[in-house]
């Protein structure tokens, strides 16, 4: 008999966009979300848990990534404006929120927050929003978050990843206040395998990237018991690349670690809110 692991899968940065800067799962017809839903269709009780953000306002960097690091090595912090007019606000995508309601609906995607706007004036890549913010306008920004999420209709679970990783305790005591039920907080793959609680919440470390090799996978599964699976939307915003972003090569990589996994394995696929839940069991019966 096959042992029995579990698979979650998530994507950061989701959002309306979708154009030549880059591709943020803004269309149902092509490219990211495209690859998601097709993924759904090969793998039938696959389960993709998003990582939205209601106001997108990253505008697309000019400068060659290296160049960037150099600059911010050097202590360099540049100012970087927004998108002004918050064009991608989920309520001025009614389509598309109504596209992205309808496959939630069935089951088989599942929204968590990533945050409000997604950016930070001093930043530029991955904008951490909250990195340095006091609770007080962590605490506005989640609860102003929700509201859009409501107000389109688009159903969303307490869950939260903070844009670029960037949190600090504050992030965690605001995002405790308001409910949440768990966190994804550490960026680096293999920093820890188990999941545990921080401010009451669950932390669902990530042990598997998309760009890793479906032996890595497999290496994972065998040691953890479970592959959670983390990618980016984009692989693209302007010059900017995102290693682990979702292109039609990372999609093949992705399909072959799947179809892997699923040749050894008896796979129960979990949203992270469902994965959350049993973590949360498990934990308090070992406390
Ligand atoms: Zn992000």
């Amino acid at each position: 008999m096959k042992r029995s692991i579990v698979v979650t899968l998530n994507f950061d940065d989701f959002h309306p966009q979708s154009g030549p800067d880059g591709d943020f799962g803004g269309d149902p017809q092509r490219g990211t979300l495209r690859m998601i839903l097709d993924l759904l269709e090969e793998f039938p009780a696959l389960r993709v848990t998003l990582f939205a953000v209601p106001s997108w306002t990253d505008r697309p960097y000019r400068m060659p990534t290296k160049w960037y690091h150099l600059k911010r090595a050097l202590g360099f912090r540049p100012v970087v404006k927004g998108w002004d007019g918050e064009p991608f606000r989920l309520d001025k995508h009614r389509e598309w929120c109504d596209a992205v309601r309808n496959r939630s609906a069935a089951g088989r995607l599942e929204l968590a927050v990533h945050g409000l706007h997604h950016h930070n004036p001093n930043l530029v890549i991955h904008g951490q929003e909250f990195l340095g913010l006091e609770k007080e306008e962590t605490r506005r920004r989640i609860s102003q978050a929700e509201k859009i999420f409501e107000e389109v209709r688009l159903p969303f679970v307490k869950g939260f990843r903070a844009p670029g990783w960037g949190y600090g305790a504050e992030t965690l005591r605001a995002l405790a206040d308001a409910g949440y039920d768990f966190v994804g907080l550490f960026g680096s793959p293999y920093q820890l395998s188990k999941p545990g609680l921080i401010e009451g919440m669950v932390v669902i470390p990530q042990n598997y990237s998309i760009k890793d090799s479906p032996d890595t996978a497999l290496a994972v599964a065998l040691r953890d018991g479970v592959v959670h699976a983390k990618g980016h939307t984009a692989y693209r915003y302007g010059r900017e690349v995102i290693e682990n972003g979702l292109s039609p090569e990372h999609f093949e990589n992705l399909r072959r670690a799947l179809r892997a996994l699923g040749e050894q394995y008896e796979v129960r696929y979990l949203f992270l809110s469902e994965y959350a839940r049993e973590a949360r069991a498990q934990l308090s019966q070992q406390a």
